[in-house]
């Protein structure tokens, strides 16, 4: 496992909610985050269809362009009777002319579920893949998950994304009713950032 000992770590992501939560995390370490919209480095087309192959295109492209170590995230939720879709489309589910609609995605997912006649409990996961690259080609990879199920109708307004249709196994309220504080201590993204820092920060 290489380690990353610089002061600086491009973060390949133009989602400044993203970046803060980096920043936060790595702050510990000495670490200093640098945003790939403060660059102006273009985004890249995730053309993979797996979380570590789209997470891949965008850490590897932000390396080649800077010649700096660069961090990536590619995430999604998975819901197994729906054969693992939405998956990595899951953002595109949300998309419309106008722009992104989860609530549209949420019912969406509904209704696919009841139309493959699938019976309860809908089982899913959320998971995150964070790819950390480096200019030399070398890359070390840490997927992060966490299992649950569907619930209907959605519940909370906490959170962004699939949140109000996602209960994790073991809790009573959904990702949409709980605080930001709860939801990152056990989030598919804390489990792959955890895996990170032990691997390359510790
Ligand atoms: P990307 O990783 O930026 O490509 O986005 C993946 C999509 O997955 C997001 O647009 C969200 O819809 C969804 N997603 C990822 N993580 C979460 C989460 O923690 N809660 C709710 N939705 C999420």
């Amino acid at each position: 496992m290489r380690k990353f000992d610089g002061k600086e770590l491009l973060v390949a992501t133009h989602n400044t909610g993203k970046l803060e939560e980096i920043a936060n995390l790595l702050s510990d370490y000495g670490v200093k985050v640098i945003g790939a919209g403060q660059l102006n480095l273009a985004e890249p087309d995730e053309t993979e269809t797996t979380f570590v192959g789209n997470a891949r295109i965008k850490a590897h492209a932000a390396s080649r362009t800077t010649g700096l170590p660069a961090l990536a995230d590619d995430s999604g939720i998975e819901v197994d009777a729906l054969g693992g879709a939405p998956g990595v489309y899951t953002a595109d589910w949300a998309e419309t002319e106008t722009g992104r609609d989860f609530i549209l995605a949420m019912t969406k997912t509904y209704e696919r579920l009841l139309e493959a006649k699938s019976e309860k409990p809908w089982v899913a996961r959320f998971c995150c893949t964070l790819v950390l690259a480096w200019p030399d080609g070398h890359d070390e990879v840490f997927p992060g998950s966490i299992e649950g199920q569907i619930v209907w109708p959605m519940r909370g307004s906490e959170g962004h994304g699939y949140d109000p249709i996602f209960l994790p196994h073991g809790y009573t309220r959904t990702f949409g009713e709980m605080d930001r504080w709860e939801k990152n201590k056990i989030s598919h993204r804390a489990d792959a950032f955890q895996k990170l820092v032990k691997g390359c920060f510790g």
